[in-house]
Order: structure tokens, then C-alpha cells, then sequence
């Protein structure tokens, strides 16, 4: 592939979904470079301490980590019945070995799989059980997803920002479990995980966002045009890295939700730490992400423009980190 042939590819792509979707990638590239970068410069001078790999998930029944969800759910007075949803048969349990799909996975993390609504098939959450605290995580995010569930298909701030939310809500959860001292350490293997996750995905969409980038700065890709917005890179590598990932089958724009995504919820699950009233914040813009604008509901969880989401991004990404890696000195 060479730079011409990613700019049909982009062009291509926008037309799958509708317009809005590819133009708020191409749009923010410049932003999605930043945070990537930020988040892997500080990567580099993270350390995954010995201990750390040796603590497993240790065996728990589903009916305890469906208890534990409900709990949390309960103790935030969110209203959702997971008895009722379970009933319903809209949340079901599987056993299944090979469901692992997400290949960004970190070893540590179970075979969950889940499944959104479609018209079709109406609401479902199927969680496949891994048989320790993995599941009620699973099943935290999942049902956050069904709480924010418009009858219809989702419009980009919702496919945007549930993840957010999703991920916001687990490490809240998380939280919950250290501040209960219930499997406090494993609780905090799980969010030093989902961190690795985020240098993961970081690494993988930092050349993808710096080709978009050229794009969106000069309707065309080449090397010349490339080097007056994008330095210390080389091209020819991030054109072949491009390549790659369209060879995977991945999709930038379904990759941006979990990219952003997982760094706003860093920034929830931070102000949560400080000020446990915070999620109050969070579960109005649950109820705002399908009728209000992005920034409209940036702006309740106080993010107010695209720099204080790069800071805030970065900032959390740091302290969560240090913080997770202090319990395991
Ligand atoms: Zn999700």
C-alpha cells in the first residue's frame, strides 16, 4: 500500500459508516496523536514489577460475582434489577473456552464475550464465565452498556462515549472492592491490566492517527507532506503499520471509542478516588449520551474543551499508575 492508496481507504471507510463518524477521527487526528503519544512516552518509564505477574485471579462462582455487580449497583443506587434482566434471560451465563476474540486482550483477562443490542434480537448480554472476579467486572460493563441503550441504533456520542462509561463504572467498581478490602489486591491487578491495555492500544493507533493526520492537514498522503506536521517518525514504517492493521481487519473508527474511551474512563475512575459523589456526574451524562452533544456531555464530567481532555487524560494515566504500583512495593 502507499500513501495514495490509504487515502482511498479512508475516503472508502467514511462512506461505511455514516458521515460524522469518519470526519470526528479525521477531524481530531492531531488530538489522538497527542494523547497516544503522551500516554506512551510515559509508558516508557513504567516498569511491571515481578509481583504483580505472579497474582492470579483467584476462583469464584458466578452467582458470587452476580452478587458482587449487584451489590455495587445497589450501594450507587442505580437502578437496574440484574435479577430481573437474568429473569428476562436479557443477561445470560455461558461456559465456553474459545470465545477469546480480542486479540488486545492481556493474558490475565478472561473469555468474556459480549453481545449489544440489535433490533433483531432485542437486548442481550451474554457473559462467558471465567469463573473468578473477570465475570462481575463483565458483568459491570455490560450492564452499564444495557443502561444506556437507546431503542435504536446508537448516533456517535453514544458509540462514543458508553465506553467511557463502561470502563469508568468497572474501575469505580474496582475501586469498591479495594475500599471494601474484598480481593483488594486482584482488584487492582485488574486495573494495572486495563492500563497495559491502553499502552496496547496506544501503540497500535499512534501510526494509524499520524497517516489520518497527514490526511485530514492535505487531502493526500505522501512522505513530503507527512514530515512538515510529523517528526522523529519515520513514514515508510507507519505506512507499512498501516497496512498491517487494515490487514487485521481492524477499523479505526470502532478502535477510536475504546481508544478515547478507555482514557476518559481513567479520568472518572481519578475524580471517583478523590470524591466518590463524582459518579453522581457520570450517571447524568449515562443519561445525556444519546441526545446531547460530545461536548455537551464532556462537559458534565468538567472536561470543557479538547485541551483539558488531553491533560486530563494524561495527568490520570500517571497517577492511576503510580498508585497501582505502589501496592505491589
Ligand atoms: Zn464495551
Amino acid at each position: 500500500m502507499n500513501g495514495k492508496e490509504i487515502a482511498e481507504y479512508i475516503e472508502k471507510n467514511n462512506k461505511k459508516y455514516k458521515n460524522e463518524y469518519g470526519q470526528f477521527v479525521i477531524g481530531n487526528s492531531a488530538l489522538f496523536v497527542n494523547i497516544a503519544n503522551a500516554e506512551l512516552s510515559k509508558a516508557l518509564t513504567f516498569k511491571i514489577k515481578e509481583d504483580m505477574q505472579d497474582i492470579m485471579y483467584s476462583e469464584q462462582q458466578i452467582d458470587n460475582s452476580f452478587h458482587l455487580a449487584n451489590q455495587f449497583f445497589n450501594i450507587h443506587k442505580i437502578k437496574i434489577n440484574l435479577k430481573e434482566l437474568y429473569d428476562k434471560k436479557i443477561l445470560e451465563f455461558f461456559y465456553d473456552d474459545n470465545t477469546r476474540k480480542n486479540e488486545f486482550v492481556s493474558s490475565n483477562f478472561g473469555p468474556t464475550s459480549y453481545q449489544e443490542y440489535t433490533k433483531e434480537k432485542g437486548h442481550s448480554i451474554k457473559i462467558v464465565i471465567s469463573n473468578n472476579l473477570l465475570d462481575a467486572f463483565g458483568i459491570v460493563h455490560e450492564v452499564t452498556h444495557y443502561m444506556n441503550q437507546p431503542e435504536g441504533p446508537r448516533n456517535m456520542v453514544s458509540d462514543m462515549l458508553t465506553e467511557a462509561i463502561s470502563y469508568g463504572m468497572e474501575f469505580i467498581f474496582a475501586q469498591s472492592l479495594i475500599n471494601g478490602n474484598y480481593k483488594a489486591e486482584e482488584a487492582k491487578l485488574f486495573i494495572g491490566n486495563c492500563i497495559l491495555e491502553m499502552i496496547s492500544y496506544a501503540k497500535t493507533m499512534s501510526p494509524i492517527y499520524r497517516i489520518i493526520y497527514t490526511y485530514n492537514k492535505f487531502g493526500e498522503i505522501n512522505e513530503k507532506n507527512y514530515h512538515k506536521i510529523i517528526h522523529n517518525f519515520d513514514y515508510e514504517s507507519d505506512v507499512s503499520e498501516f497496512e498491517k492493521y487494515i490487514q487485521a481487519n481492524r477499523d479505526y473508527i470502532r478502535d477510536t471509542w475504546d481508544f478515547l474511551g478507555r482514557g476518559i474512563s481513567l479520568y472518572i475512575y481519578d475524580k471517583y478516588k478523590t470524591d466518590h459523589e463524582s459518579i453522581d456526574k457520570l450517571l447524568k451524562m449515562n443519561d445525556a449520551i444519546n441526545v446531547m452533544s460530545l461536548d455537551y456531555c464532556l462537559k458534565i464530567i468538567d472536561i470543557n474543551n479538547p485541551d483539558e481532555l488531553l491533560c486530563n487524560i494524561v495527568n490520570s494515566f500517571e497517577k492511576d499508575w503510580n498508585y497501582i504500583m505502589n501496592v505491589f512495593e
